[in-house]
């Protein structure tokens, strides 16, 4: 029998119970005679907790020392997990993302994976021992632990799952699977039984945290499936994976989900000089700094001057607006900023060419009178950037007017 990769997020290894739970849920797998990986998170808020003291002894931390500490989160869920195996006759070693072979790269806090050298997990597989190892982890070149961004440990189950050619990696969290829109906003939201790898990491990306957003495009590059299922009941969940099958060929549901991210804020450049390089000024220092930049939006120009607007993370707000302001003030420009605002959008690879998506959420999110301050399409997406406080609602009439809640699982 084949490899099994398992996650178990924060939620489910949150108590000694949680994770008495979950070992008795590896054992009857292993007893089903998989060959068995099992990645786990820091129980609960633990991570948050850990950032929070870091804020407390410190007001401005090392990302390298952040990450050392961290780690360690995940380093208690993996040796108690492995503890309550042996209680119950389970042979099983804990790991660190380094004792896997968990090679990474880039930056403190938001490492990527470089490389995965399994032989240790494979010597454990070969003893017939269950490896739990700690999500959300690796080591650089100088040895130093790295963290892969918040919610990275199904990054790690995939990654492990590709590197070892499992069968399939289970990514166990505490709700059954990917729905709709996010069933705590939307108790109407249905269980997408499939979904395409395309319109997962389109979600993933635009907020649904119910998985990393790596994790589903490493699992689309190495043909990994992925089930989506809930650690606390027994169902099918949601499987990731690429279709072939033709029965509904063009007829597909055209959108999948409405998706949310609350974690947003805009800066806008007004009546900046504008020409050829403009742009580039206005966002290299920003890309020097690390800040990621989303949605942007250019006016066209009038007298040789523009607007620029852009969307980053609030905890990104205070220093892209510094950034901005210099750069406004080179180009006889001025700054403002919102910081409190969240987006929306409609995702699914069916809108492809089919026109009139944008125009009904415009309309929907028009009759609700909630204000958009900024839009951004794809082919497969389209994002309103809005009031933080007005997002639930925007999600919960979209999920009823693109008529989600009628939809056939
Ligand atoms: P874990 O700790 O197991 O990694 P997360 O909190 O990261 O769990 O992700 C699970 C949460 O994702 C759910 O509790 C749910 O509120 C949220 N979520 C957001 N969008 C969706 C969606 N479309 N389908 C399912 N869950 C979603
Ligand atoms: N513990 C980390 C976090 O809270 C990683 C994860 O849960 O996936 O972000
Ligand atoms: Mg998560």
């Amino acid at each position: 029998m084949g490899i099994i990769v398992q996650k178990y997020g924060g939620s489910s290894v949150a108590t000694a119970e949680h994770i008495r739970a979950v070992a008795e849920r590896v054992k009857r797998v292993r007893e089903s005679g998989h060959d068995l990986v099992v990645t786990v998170s820091a129980m609960g808020k633990q991570t948050d907790r850990l950032l929070r003291l870091a804020g407390e002894v410190s007001r401005d931390p090392s990302p390298r020392e952040i990450d050392q500490l961290l780690s360690t989160g995940e380093l208690q869920s993996v040796a108690l997990l492995a503890m309550a195996l042996h209680d119950r006759g389970v042979a099983a070693t804990s790991l660190t993302g380094p004792q896997a072979g968990m090679k990474t790269t880039g930056r403190y806090g938001s490492g990527v994976i470089s490389g995965i050298q399994p032989g240790r997990l494979r010597g454990l597989l070969d003893e017939g021992q269950v490896a739990i190892v700690a999500g959300f982890q690796g080591v650089n070149t100088l040895g130093d632990i790295m963290t892969l961004g918040r919610g990275g440990s199904d990054t790690t189950a995939v990654a492990l799952a590709a590197a070892l050619g499992a069968e399939r990696c289970e990514i166990f969290t505490d709700v059954d699977g990917i729905y709709t829109a996010d069933p705590r906003i939307v108790p109407e939201a249905r269980r997408i039984p499939v979904i395409l790898p395309s319109e997962m990491a389109e979600m993933a990306w635009r907020g649904a945290k119910v998985m990393h957003p790596r994790a589903v495009e490493l699992g689309a590059l190495y043909g990994v499936e992925i089930h989506v299922k809930s650690s606390f009941e027994e169902g099918p969940g949601t499987i990731i994976m690429g279709g072939n099958g033709l029965e509904h060929l063009e007829t597909r549901e055209t959108v999948a989900g409405i998706v949310h991210d609350l974690d947003v804020s805009r800066i806008t450049l007004t009546g900046i000089k504008t020409g050829p390089g403009t742009m580039s000024r206005v966002f290299s220092p920003l890309a020097e700094a690390g800040i990621s930049v989303d949605v942007i939006v250019e006016s066209a120009p009038k007298e040789g001057t523009s607007d620029v607007a852009f969307t980053v993370r609030r905890g990104d707000f205070r220093e892209a607006l510094r950034l901005a302001g210099e750069v406004a003030d080179s180009l006889d420009g001025q700054v403002e900023g919102e910081e409190d605002l969240g987006k929306v959008s409609v995702v699914g690879t069916g809108m492809l060419n089919r026109p009139g998506y944008a125009a009904r959420m415009f309309a929907t999110l028009g009759e609700a009178g909630i204000p958009i301050r900024l839009v951004s399409t794809s082919e497969i997406q389209v994002t309103c950037v809005l009031p933080a406080g007005r997002v639930e609602e925007a999600v919960r009439v979209l999920h009823r007017d693109f008529e989600l809640e009628e939809r056939d699982v």
